[in-house]
């Protein structure tokens, strides 16, 4: 049970750990993005405003009013880290330029024709470049050939002579190292955050544990007080059930009704305090795993037999009729005891809730891989919202009709247990006001060594 919730715990812990991790990682990452980008788009921006300077102080210069015919030896442009440059005329032709991979040329002028930006608009453009083989001298090749992929950030200007328009300026910068940076960034951050998840899930195990060890102590205290004092309690009640006995037959109580009916009730009440210290021995056995169990090989349907036979008497009381499917042999392996147990607990229960004159079948089967034993009533039936209920310890789905049948609510706990034990589960279905079947399924290939400890 603290298993499950400490491993709760560290994934909700993890999680909590794990959420903040990714989301610092997305911060961090968007926001170096946003910078380095923000950065080149703002170097770009000078280098072109730089360059439309140049250009047009030559013109003014050289008093001319046209760029056709300007040519690269007569000016000089700032850039150094340009992918490309191109000066256009009013009519797009171009004037000079210059680009480092000189086969681009063509799709870099198709790219920018026409293309007037509006006020600090920066396009960003991926280009595909091939590169033929090139070989110096015969054998030995300088540059394989292969195919890259180019981040370009472009911007452009406009450049006017007198106040008229007299041309474009285009400018290229190569930003795919920018790139490549991100995505280094991304395998870096991916990879601290594996290693930290590690981290925080080992974090969070310790934290979960920590937290548990009180409560988990607690709880243990709790179990050996509970089985302790079960234990404690057995011997005071049997001796009060002999003293009973012992009392009902005294001279003069015998002949006393009022006697002998206050002897009864409280006969009635001892037992029923017996029984409640015995499930209660059980389960606080069950918790602490110190149950002991024998595996053998047996006949189920002898047993049941028995078990049945045992509970006639009080189903006859009630007009009710007990029945039994099963094949002629029935050899199982299991805990002999505890099955008894367990067919007694569903067998019981079924005839403390059905109505006089009712029927409970009691059918036994063998599967391929699976036994099963199957106990349906016509009973009071159980209402859904109970269903998931009735399994846990003390749950009664009508307290007052329960006490007064005699039951507390710890039986279908420990059938669920045993069958558990077993590997196996036991499933209900029900209709209130018709009855109900709760069918046990018990692994055939059971060993001491495969059953649950
Ligand atoms: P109890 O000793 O009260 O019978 P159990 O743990 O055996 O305790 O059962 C829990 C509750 O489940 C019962 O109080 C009852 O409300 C319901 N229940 C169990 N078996 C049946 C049944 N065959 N028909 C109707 N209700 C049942």
């Amino acid at each position: 049970m603290f298993k499950g919730t400490q491993t709760r715990l560290t994934m909700q812990y993890s999680g909590l750990l794990m959420l903040f991790l990714v989301l610092f990682i997305i911060i961090v990452y968007t926001l170096l993005y946003m910078v380095i980008l923000r950065d080149q788009e703002r170097e770009l921006e000078k280098l072109t405003r730089q360059e439309t300077r140049i250009i047009s102080n030559y013109l003014a210069e050289s008093a001319r009013n046209e760029l056709r015919g300007l040519g690269s030896q007569e000016l000089v442009l700032a850039g150094v880290d340009q992918f490309f440059y191109y000066v256009v005329d009013a009519q797009g032709n171009l004037v000079m330029g210059s680009e480092t991979i000189p086969h681009l040329r063509n799709e870099l002028l198709t790219l920018v024709a026409g293309w007037v930006p509006e006020r600090n608009q920066i396009r960003e453009e991926t280009l595909t470049v091939t590169f033929p083989e090139r070989r110096i001298g015969g054998e030995e090749v300088e540059r394989p050939s292969g195919s890259d992929k180019v981040r370009l950030m472009i911007d452009g200007s406009p450049i006017f002579y007198n106040n008229q328009f007299i041309g474009m300026i285009y400018i290229g910068k190569d930003i795919s190292f920018a790139y490549q940076l991100f995505n280094w960034l991304l395998i870096v951050l991916a990879g601290l955050m594996v290693l930290f998840a590690g981290v925080a899930v080992f974090l969070s195990y310790m934290m979960s544990k920590k937290a548990m060890g009180p409560i988990s102590n607690a709880f243990n205290r709790q179990k050996e007080f509970v089985g302790d004092a079960s234990h404690e309690l057995r011997t005071p009640l049997s001796v009060m059930l002999s003293s009973i006995d012992a009392m009902e037959m005294t001279d003069g109580v015998e002949e006393d009704p009022f006697a002998q009916k206050l002897l009864r009730n409280m006969k009635l009440e001892v037992k029923r305090m017996t029984a409640l210290v015995s499930d209660l021995l059980v389960l606080a056995r069950a918790d602490s795993g110190g149950v002991e169990r024998s595996y053998e090989r047996f006949d189920l349907n002898i047993e049941a037999e028995n078990v049945i036979e045992s509970l006639t008497p009080h189903a006859e009381a009630n007009q009710i009729s007990l029945h039994l499917h099963a094949p002629d042999e029935m050899n199982v392996m299991g805990d002999r005891e505890r099955l008894k147990q367990l067919l007694y607990i569903l067998l019981d229960n079924a005839v403390k809730y059905s109505p006089d004159g009712g029927h409970v079948t009691l059918t036994l089967e063998k599967g391929e891989k699976e036994w099963t034993m199957s106990v349906k009533d016509e009973g009071i039936g159980i209402h859904r919202d109970d269903l998931p209920r009735i399994f846990d310890r003390f749950y009664r789905s009508d307290k007052s009709r329960t006490r007064a049948l005699g039951g507390h609510g710890l039986g279908l706990s420990i059938a669920k247990w045993i069958a558990g034990i077993h590997n196996g589960s036991i499933r209900v279905e029900s209709e209130p006001e018709k009855g109900s079947t709760f069918t046990v399924y018990i692994p055939l290939n059971q060993t001491a060594s495969t059953a649950k400890k």
